[in-house]
Order: C-alpha cells, then sequence, then structure tokens
C-alpha cells in the first residue's frame, strides 16, 4: 500500500480537504460548510468526517495515510497546538491539536500524526513544492486579499519568526503616519497592499469608468474592477493603481534588502491583475532596492488548492 497524506484548509466559509500521494499528486478532494459557531471539538470532530468520507468506502480503508495537516486563518502557538487567534473562525486560545487528535481517534483511526499550520505558510509551502517557488533557497509568498499576509522560506526551511511566533509581514510599516492597519497602527503594507485599499479608493473616487462598471452601484467596487479600469487606461483608476504599485514596490524592496530574496510570489485575488502588476513591480522594486540586481518576482502558480497542499505537506518542512 502506498503512503498519503491529507491537506485540511480550514476557512470562515468552506472546510476544503484532499488526500495526496507521496510525490504531492492529489487523488481525492471533499468540501463542507464551516460550522459557524461551533467550538474546536465540534469543528475537528467535521475534519474527520470529512476525512472518512475520503479514505473509506464501504467501511475498507482506500489510502494508509501517514499524516495529516491542518491550515487555518490565524495565528498558532509556539508549540504548534494551540491557536492563538483566528477571527474568521471564531477561535481563540482553542487547542485545536489535541481536539483533532481527540476526533482522529474516534471511529476508525487514520492516523495522529497531525499538524496545524497558518494558511499563507501552507502556501508558501505549496508554491515552493510545486509552484514558482520551486528550487529557491530563500523564498517569500506575499498573499494580496482581503489583509495582506504570508510565508518565508530560510536555507530551504519555513521561518516561523525567531521565537516562533510566527511572520507578519503584512504589518510591515511602509508608509511613516499612513493610513490606519486592521492591526491599530498606521501605514502597514497590509493597509496600502491590500486587495480592501484598491476597493476603498475605489468607492473614495467614485466616477468615470469605475461608477459604470460597479453599474452605478458603489457597494459593487472590486479590486478587479479598480485594475480592469487602470488597464483600459481610465484616469483615475490609474493614478489609484500606481500609487498601489508604489506601495507595494516599497514593501517587497524593503523585504528584498533585508533577505536578499532569490524568489518572491505575489498570490491573493489582487495577483489576478498579473504582468499589468508585476512589470512595474520588477521596474520599482530594481529602483528601491539597494542591490544592483534582485531576485525574480513572479504571480504564484496556486489559487485555491494552495491551503490543502500546504497543509499536507507541513510534515516536511
Ligand atoms: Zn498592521
Amino acid at each position: 500500500m502506498s503512503r498519503y497524506r491529507i491537506g485540511f484548509d480550514v476557512g470562515g466559509t468552506n472546510i476544503a480537504a484532499a488526500v495526496y500521494d507521496e510525490h504531492y499528486n492529489m487523488i481525492e478532494k471533499a468540501s463542507v460548510p464551516f460550522p459557524r459557531g461551533k467550538d474546536v471539538y465540534f469543528v475537528c470532530r467535521v475534519l474527520k468526517n470529512l476525512a472518512d468520507e475520503l479514505v473509506f468506502e464501504n467501511g475498507v480503508k482506500k489510502y494508509d495515510v501517514i499524516s495529516v495537516g491542518i491550515a487555518v486563518p490565524g495565528s498558532i502557538d509556539s508549540s504548534g497546538e494551540t491557536v492563538i487567534d483566528a477571527h474568521n473562525l471564531g477561535f481563540f486560545d482553542a487547542p485545536m491539536l489535541t481536539a483533532s487528535k481527540e476526533a482522529f481517534s474516534e471511529g476508525k483511526e487514520i492516523t495522529q500524526n497531525i499538524a496545524l499550520i497558518n494558511d499563507a505558510d501552507a502556501a508558501c509551502l505549496a508554491e515552493h513544492k510545486k509552484g514558482v517557488l520551486r528550487g529557491a533557497t530563500t523564498a517569500a509568498l506575499i498573499t494580496l486579499g482581503t489583509g495582506v499576509g504570508g510565508g518565508l522560506i530560510i536555507n530551504g526551511r519555513l521561518f516561523k519568526g525567531g521565537r516562533g511566533s510566527g511572520v507578519e509581514m503584512g504589518h510591515m510599516i511602509i508608509e511613516q503616519g499612513g493610513e490606519r492597519c486592521t492591526c491599530g497602527n498606521y501605514g502597514c503594507a497590509e493597509a496600502l497592499c491590500s486587495a480592501t485599499w484598491l476597493i476603498n479608493q475605489g468607492r473614495k473616487n467614485f466616477s468615470g469608468m469605475i461608477k459604470t462598471l460597479a453599474g452605478g452601484n458603489i457597494d459593487a467596487v472590486t479590486a478587479k474592477i479598480v485594475v480592469d479600469c487602470a488597464k483600459a487606461g481610465d484616469e483615475v483608476a490609474l493614478s489609484i493603481f500606481n500609487k498601489y504599485v508604489e506601495s507595494l514596490s516599497s514593501f517587497i524592496a524593503s523585504l528584498v534588502n533585508v533577505l536578499d530574496i532569490e524568489r518572491v510570489a505575489i498570490g491573493g485575488g489582487v495577483s489576478g491583475a498579473g504582468d499589468f502588476l508585476v512589470n512595474p513591480i520588477i521596474r520599482k522594486v530594481g529602483e528601491k532596492s539597494f542591490f544592483r540586481t534582485h531576485g525574480d518576482i513572479a504571480i504564484a502558480e496556486f489559487e485555491n488548492d494552495a491551503g490543502i497542499l500546504g497543509a499536507a505537506l507541513v510534515h516536511e518542512y
């Protein structure tokens, strides 16, 4: 029997899971809605049921599972046992490792080799193993979504912070006295480089093509609409987009200056802008970085499956 691994991506809307073979090819995938308002023990029983669905057929084990990884959108303590803070899940100081081991010992046992991982770290592992960061010894994934997150690979290993508190690159301060961030500080990358920033700017400057594409409905403004309008040459949208490029390039140049990163991957919703975003970013990072040359910058390869694949990879890093 071959050896298989399961990865879970626990999000505030859905829980996704997949079984991978030893080369990390996806064999089967399943998902269920996230049970809102339930505690971590309940959620872990949902994970076990989902794993049972994937692993057993007519009561017979289809896959010999050697490890389970669980990605969560939040911070995990340095011992890897407790989800300290995952707003979207309603988990605070939740003993998720204990709860999952308990759930996975009920009924037909799958494995007790279980580990937790932050979802941005998981996405970084996925890119490093199978995506655009493949082969790099020093690499970063930056995710540009509702917030700004990311993961770091240093010397071929996932860097979890010097004291194990994690990597919060989205809260690098890139503009002194800049806009208020979700963390309470000002001028963080998250405040200036998130999809949320693009949306807010589109709403503040609700006119011309942005207004047309949003159907006159200010609440319908998305980051994609702002980017599409900039692509089409709309002046208002272009000036928003250019400011965004300034912020993002400062953020990436700062990372490059500190770590001399071989390769940076840009993921998350805003990365859908593709070359229209990456090309000016490469140029600006070149201008702003200390070094005469800098490492590659590219759009991340994985979208939705990055979390589950990275979770399945957690025992390798
Ligand atoms: Zn912040």
